[in-house]
């Protein structure tokens, strides 16, 4: 090479966007770029002449190192991720690509990488779509795999550990389903710097799929991961702010301690994911550490949801529809029921609704359930009384997450015609907490039905983040008050208090109230003093069959 060609080469190279390092067979480090010593903190005269080991960061075992020369001598190059050093003793994952050449007479490799943890040019980033989530920037499961693997094989006796934790963000599939993917996408960008912000500078966050992130903390003391998961579930729980509309949500924890629970990274992430589920068990926005005894009770609710599948698939008479009276507080008349479905398998008994109901919405099961729940009704219905004396009721239960789903309107039609023909007006009780979640589109949808004289209610009022405002624009005539209130009534001031701001509430936005849950007479006599409307309650009447229901309905002519 001509001496001018040979300078301008060596200035492109030294220019280039990626670390170059060239090593001797030795090896000993004989040229390294601009770019390298601003990756790695040295000076060119700091490592010349040294092993490129010193770079290292004693993460990867000596196979590892093994396979890498293999690679080289086989293929003539090796790819792939290693954790390296910078002068400053930070860890840092690098993309490195090794090749084989001669320089200077003598055979080298070179050496190209990047900074992974930098953020990465256009064709940096291309190459690390492997490893990293567009969307949030973060490392994506494979990387997180990688750096778990790592991080265990450096742990050293005597130091406290570290911990994985799991997270998953509750209702994030509503955000979706009814504000559209952008929203989501908006959301999950927000709750990846949210939790970024929460852990320390060296941990490492990951992005796994979905609403799914996972977390390395390292322990500094044994309360040191109460206290994270704390600072977690708290900053997750304030609302997001996307595209001027606010979100509330909140994430579901599950942490897993090295070595206490596993060896190896695929088992603390395992565990960790279990303990999540734990935490989704337990009522959702809160944190639980890996134990056996949530394990097991996890893997009861896998077996219980996969008979739920069959069940709903095959079985016709597992289910079975109850009706609960409501009452006219004042005249003490049944004016309406609530149809409330049942599960009865033979394996595990009778199985609440509190506890199938959330497992056939998270398995994307509740428009089987509706079905199973219109066909009983209506096979119920063939002997009810028609011409009943004023607008009698049939109130059914509607997940927020089915009101998006077109088979909706045509699953109820048959019911809705069926209670026309008897005179009666049907009512969908939709929960408090989900009702607020609801898109413009879907609250076209409750119209449409309130439009053909469908009445809408509230259910579990008081228990979600109800605005006033919202509120008043909804196409809603009824607020059910939820039963804990109920419960308070005639022993806690505070509950008498609610109960009658919700009632406040009710009158000035002109909608009917029902009090749910009425077990005592006082709580009876409480609400009629409070003027409450209707009500409904173990005191009156429990959820009963159909044949039973049926009498308090004639029972009405009398
Ligand atoms: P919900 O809609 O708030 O229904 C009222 C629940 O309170 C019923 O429980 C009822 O049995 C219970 N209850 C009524 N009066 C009293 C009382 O005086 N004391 C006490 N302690 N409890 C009382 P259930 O039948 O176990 O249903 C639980 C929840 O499951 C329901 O709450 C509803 O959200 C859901 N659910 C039930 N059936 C369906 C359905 O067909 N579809 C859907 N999507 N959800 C359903
Ligand atoms: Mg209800
Ligand atoms: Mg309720």
């Amino acid at each position: 090479m001509q001496f001018e060609q040979q300078h301008d080469f060596r200035a492109l190279v030294d220019q280039y966007p990626r670390a170059i390092m060239i090593a001797t067979k030795e090896p000993r480090i004989t040229y390294v770029n601009r770019m390298f010593r601003f990756v790695t903190g040295y000076q060119s005269n700091e490592v010349m002449g040294e092993s490129p080991s010193v770079l290292s960061a004693g993460l990867h075992a000596p196979e590892f190192y093994q396979a890498m020369w293999r690679s080289l001598a086989g293929d003539g190059r090796w790819e792939g991720l290693v954790w390296n050093r910078k002068k400053s003793g930070e860890i840092y994952p690098q993309w490195l690509s090794i090749y084989p050449m001669e320089y200077e007479g003598r055979q080298a490799y070179v050496g190209m990488f990047m900074d992974m943890g930098e953020r990465a040019g256009a064709d940096e980033r291309l190459a690390s779509l492997a490893y990293y989530d567009p969307l949030t920037e973060l490392p994506n499961r494979s990387l997180f795999q990688e750096f778990l693997e790592a991080r265990v094989s450096q742990h050293s006796r005597g130091e406290v550990g570290f911990a994985v934790l799991f997270i998953d963000l509750d209702f994030f599939k509503s955000v979706n389903d009814l504000h559209g993917h952008d929203c989501g996408d908006g959301v999950l960008k927000q709750a990846a710097m949210c939790i970024q912000s929460v852990v320390r500078e060296g941990d490492v966050v990951a992005r796994l799929s979905g609403d799914e992130f996972a977390v390395i903390v390292e322990l500094a003391g044994h309360d040191d991961l109460n206290e994270v998961c704390q600072r977690m579930n708290q900053a997750l729980r304030a609302p997001m702010i996307v595209a001027h509309r606010e979100y509330f949500l909140s994430a579901s924890i599950g942490a897993s301690v090295y070595p206490a629970h596993g060896e190896s990274g695929a088992e603390l992430l395992q565990k960790a994911d279990r303990a999540m589920y734990a935490a989704k068990l337990a009522g959702r926005a809160c944190y639980r550490v890996y134990s056996e005894a949530d394990d097991e009770q996890g893997r009861r609710e896998q077996q219980l949801a996969e008979a739920l599948t069959t069940s709903l698939k095959t079985s016709q008479d597992e289910f079975h529809v109850v009706y609960q009276p409501q009452y006219d507080l004042e005249t003490g008349r049944a004016v309406g029921m609530e149809a409330l479905l049942r599960w009865h398998h033979p394996e595990f008994g009778s199985v609440s609704p509190a506890d199938f109901v959330p497992l056939a919405e998270r398995r994307g099961q509740i428009h089987e359930m509706t079905q199973r729940l219109v066909r009983g009704i209506l096979a119920d219905l063939r002997d009810a009384p028609s011409s009943l004396p004023g607008e009698f009721r049939l109130a059914i239960n509607i997940s927020a997450r089915q009101i998006t789903d077109a088979r909706l309107g045509p699953a109820i039609s048959p019911l809705f015609s069926r209670i026309r023909e008897l005179g009666w007006l049907l009512e969908i009780e939709i929960t408090e907490t989900h009702i607020m979640h609801l898109s413009s589109q879907c609250l076209d949808t409750l119209r449409a039905f309130q439009n053909q004289g469908v009445v809408i209610a509230i259910d579990d009022f008081g228990t979600g983040y109800s605005s006033l405002a919202y509120l008043q624009n909804l196409p809603v005539q009824v607020l059910k008050i939820d039963r804990q209130f109920i419960g308070g009534l005639g022993k806690e001031n505070r509950d008498s208090r609610i109960v009658a701001a919700i009632l406040g509430i009710a009158e000035a936005l002109e909608l009917e109230v029902v009090a749910e849950g009425i077990e005592t007479d006082a709580q009876y006599q409480e609400l009629r003093e409070l003027e409450c409307q209707r009500g409904q309650g173990f005191l009156m009447a429990r959820p009963q069959p159909w044949q039973q229901a049926r009498m308090t309905i004639i029972d009405l002519y009398q």
